[in-house]
């Protein structure tokens, strides 16, 4: 027997049918004698609905009254789950945010999570009930609903778990697990059995977007075992943990990639110090946060500075250059919004040289240009045109054979 924490997202309770069928799921778990804590969010499309409807009345809507309404939508989710599982004679409670209660910071729309309170869950599971929990949600010092940010129901899922030491935190999607890349882009992508939180950090922040960014940080953090599967199809998913001295981990996992990138390159500017604080200072004022950066050896005097950031901040970031290559002096300024970063993601790159030296023929052999490298320990990401980000995923793909186990 064990205590498990699952959370379904918003497609899993989309409909009233797929709610049943959640019930359904929940209630063989309960019938092997676990002990089951369920987290649901809201059913699609139900927070984006609530946010337009904030926007009809104003654009700029206060960030308290927007927490207190878009938390609606999962009040909704538990109450109907809780009902699903009385009617298949299973006892089960739900409870809000405030009522666990999950304690947060004050920042509406992204709160933290400080503390949560696990006697009223434990004293409703030692009652024989399964635990109904409203995802997204929380409360902060003032009694003020907060919100943890979109998709915060995953760090919900996670952040319970944690505080119940329960043995599995159990994430249930409409895909069943992490892939080794997108499937839209090399339908010969695989799924993964096992994945590190470290690699998972890396391929959830690097654009795949199978769990909320913080969920895996907080899981990594407490140590919660958790796994991404598929809500109605049977299946192992995907297991995220610590444990990655293991003979058999491959040198790459998988390839993230994202097109939310722009580069921009001052050309000729002076080859001192200080410059890239010149450039780089008036960019974070304006509060543009940077991605990759590479500074060529100057000559005569003179160097290349070359930066990203994200598309979103594309034409900010253009009009602050704009005064920065005057101020500095630089020849020109290169703007480009259609690039693209591909990633190759492993712990096994760690012990292995060569890795770069593959990647780089596999795109040679592929004609593509690659514009900017950045490594890290785990992680080599270079920058591409934009038009070739589909055909580079798949060489490289194919190039370390990820299709096979
Ligand atoms: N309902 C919230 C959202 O759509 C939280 C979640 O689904 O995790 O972002
Ligand atoms: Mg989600």
């Amino acid at each position: 027997m064990a205590l498990i924490v699952q959370k379904y997202g918003g497609t899993s309770v989309g409909s009233v049918e797929r709610i049943e069928k959640v019930a359904e799921k929940v209630k063989s778990f309960r019938d092997q004698g676990h002990d089951m804590v369920v987290v649901v969010s809201a059913m699609t499309g139900e927070t984006n609905r609530l946010i337009d409807l904030a926007k009809q009345i104003t654009p700029d809507p206060d960030k308290r009254e927007l927490d207190q309404m878009v938390s609606t939508g999962e009040q909704v989710t538990i109450a109907l789950l809780a009902m699903a599982l009385q009617k298949r004679g299973c006892p089960a409670v739900s409870f809000t945010g405030f009522q666990v209660p999950v304690k947060t910071d004050s920042a509406h729309s992204k709160a933290r999570i400080l503390e949560i309170d696990d006697k009223r869950m434990r004293a409703e599971l030692k009652a024989g009930k399964v635990v109904v929990v409203a995802g997204f949600q929380g409360i902060d010092a003032g009694q003020n609903i907060t919100t943890l940010g979109r998709g915060g129901s995953d760090t919900t899922g996670v952040a319970l778990a944690a505080a119940l030491k329960a043995d599995e935190c159990q994430i249930y999607t409409d895909v069943d697990g992490v892939y080794t890349t997108d499937p839209r882009v090399e339908p010969r992508a695989r799924r993964l059995d096992r994945i590190t939180f470290e690699e998972m950090l890396e391929m959830a922040s690097l654009g795949s977007k199978v769990l909320q960014i913080r969920s895996v940080e907080f899981a990594g953090k407490y140590k919660v075992p958790l796994r991404v599967l598929h809500s109605f199809q049977d299946g192992p998913g995907t297991l995220i943990t610590l444990d990655e001295d293991n003979m058999e981990a491959p040198l790459i996992s998988g390839i993230a990639f994202t097109r939310d990138e722009a580069k921009f390159t001052l050309r000729g500017v002076q080859d001192k110090p200080g410059i890239a604080s010149l450039i780089l200072g008036p960019v974070g004022e304006a509060n543009v946060e940077v991605d990759m950066i590479v500074q060529n050896t100057g000559t005569d005097g003179t160097t290349d500075f070359t930066f990203t950031v994200a598309r979103g901040e594309f034409q900010k970031a253009q009009r602050v250059l704009e005064k920065v290559q005057k101020d500095v002096g630089a020849r020109e300024l290169i703007a480009d919004d259609h690039i693209a970063k591909v990633s190759l993601v492993g712990v096994g790159m760690r012990s292995h040289a060569g890795v770069a030296s593959r990647m780089f023929k596999a795109l040679a052999a592929e004609n593509i240009n690659i514009q900017m490298i950045s490594t890290s320990e785990i992680k080599i990401s270079v920058v591409i045109d934009e038009k070739y980000l589909e055909l580079a995923v798949r060489a490289l793909h194919a190039a370390f054979e990820l299709d096979k186990k």
